[in-house]
């Protein structure tokens, strides 16, 4: 249900003040020159400081990690834990789905609960259990992990969840898709009954809302933008070209419209590759990012591509997620994701927090359908251009075998004039 008498007075909260967090929250969020809360801060804060589960449905960008990141830091401070190095107690988790999104909202956690006292910690798979086996002694008012990871380092026992009284899903929608719900089943049968529950997901399906309903005590929905939207402050296009020019057409476009950085997804692993090497001897400096590489590699390549040393991070769907830079103005689809809602996440990366944002879509003559389901999605038609030079060929010359069938009355037509034929020329010889 959608408490709407809050929606509305939280329409009206444009300004922190309104929040009553402690001088050293202000302080922080002054540092951070977070001036106003964004609407899901403003929808969410509320809810969360008087104690209620809350559903949240904002699209990655939108500041959500502040939403759930800073009522929490508010009511873990005014409660402080004596931390005694026995102690192997976790106060609040924060769950997500993948590695980088637990190092981004680690990273943005830690600034908002400096001089809190609070001790935050992240933990995820692909480093060494032994750095985070040290960060767990005296346990940790927040920790922020992936459910893999976090079930060894229960198995270990590192941790106790027994006394977590919050427990923050950041992204389920991606959860559920990785494929996460016996591990997060395994984690919720740790964590006492009695806890505060605030879930967020870019996309807002009814499996999502039934989980929420499952694990949560009469969750408040939260929305900010309408289920399965994008931002306004991106702009879209699709520009469809043969499958067998789409690298020749990315290097143009970023030569010619001098991008300098460019997130662009593939499908597949091998794809994210093959096409940073093609880019590499068209002389862009493009690195791909993908589940093959170590976590050092990813974060280097992240690293490098933040800092503007690459120009063009080439990623699949589950490296990019949790990617997060204030101003990235391009996205770009090299293929089409098979599943619409990855689409929202894709270019969910580009136009944040208010910043400008294009994303494209080079799309060939096999993926219309794919393109179809993302507009069902977003109950929109998205803009499609072609580019001159790059203008796809006529469907049959693209690929024989994926021409569209023609119908069986046309084929039977032609066979029966394939029969004629054999039969007149038989006439004739006779
Ligand atoms: P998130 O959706 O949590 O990944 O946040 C997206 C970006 O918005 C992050 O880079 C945050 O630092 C930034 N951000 C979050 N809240 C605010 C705010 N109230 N004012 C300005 N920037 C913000």
């Amino acid at each position: 249900m959608t408490d709407k008498t809050m929606l509305d007075a939280s329409e009206n909260v444009t300004s922190f003040d309104s929040f009553a967090f402690s001088s050293t929250i202000y302080q922080n969020l002054t540092a951070l020159h977070y001036e106003s809360p964004t609407p899901i801060q403003a929808r969410a804060i509320p809810h969360v400081l008087d104690g209620k589960d809350i559903l949240a449905g904002a699209q990655t960008g939108t500041g959500k990690t502040a939403a759930f990141g800073l009522p929490l830091i508010h009511k873990l401070a005014q409660e402080p834990r004596e931390r005694e190095s026995h102690s192997k107690v976790i106060r609040s988790l924060v769950l997500t789905p993948t590695r980088e999104l637990a190092q981004q909202v680690f990273d943005s956690l830690v600034p908002l609960a400096k001089d809190t006292g609070l001790k935050v910690v992240v933990a995820y798979g692909g480093t060494s259990m032994g750095v985070q086996t040290k960060n767990l002694v005296g346990g940790a008012d927040i920790l922020v992990a992936t459910p893999g990871r976090l079930l060894d380092h229960q198995h270990n026992r590192n941790l106790t969840l027994s006394e977590c009284e919050y427990l923050v899903l950041d992204e389920a929608d991606r959860m559920l898709d990785m494929g996460f719900m016996p591990d997060l089943n395994r984690i919720l049968k740790r964590l006492p009954k009695e806890r505060q529950n605030m879930m967020f997901s870019a996309t807002f399906e009814q499996r999502i809302k039934t989980l929420a309903h499952r694990i949560m005590n009469e969750p408040v929905e939260v929305q900010v933008t309408p289920a399965n939207s994008t931002a306004d402050t991106v702009k879209q296009m699709v520009y469809p070209v043969d499958k067998k020019r789409k690298h020749e057409l990315l290097a143009y476009l970023i030569g010619s419209r001098n991008w300098q950085q460019v997130l662009v997804f593939t499908k597949t692993k091998q794809g994210s590759d093959a096409l940073a090497k093609e880019l590499k001897l068209d002389g862009i400096n493009a690195v791909s990012i993908n589940g093959d590489k170590s976590q050092g590699a990813r974060q280097k390549a992240w690293d490098d591509f933040k800092s503007g040393k690459v120009r063009a991070l080439i990623a699949t769907d589950v490296a990019a997620r949790g990617l997060d830079i204030q101003q990235l103005e391009q996205v770009v689809n090299f293929e089409l994701p098979y599943k619409a809602e990855d689409y929202i996440h894709r270019i969910g990366r580009t136009g944040r927090a208010g910043h400008a944002g294009f994303a494209v879509s080079l799309m060939s003559h096999d993926e219309q359908y794919l393109l179809e389901a993302i507009e069902r999605l977003l109950d929109t038609r998205l803009p499609q251009e072609w580019l001159a030079g790059f203008e796809p060929s006529p469907v049959s010359e693209i690929d024989p075998d994926r021409a569209p069938r023609r119908n069986s009355r046309g084929a039977d037509k032609r066979k029966m004039k394939a029969k004629l034929k054999i039969h007149a020329n038989r006439g004739k010889k006779r």
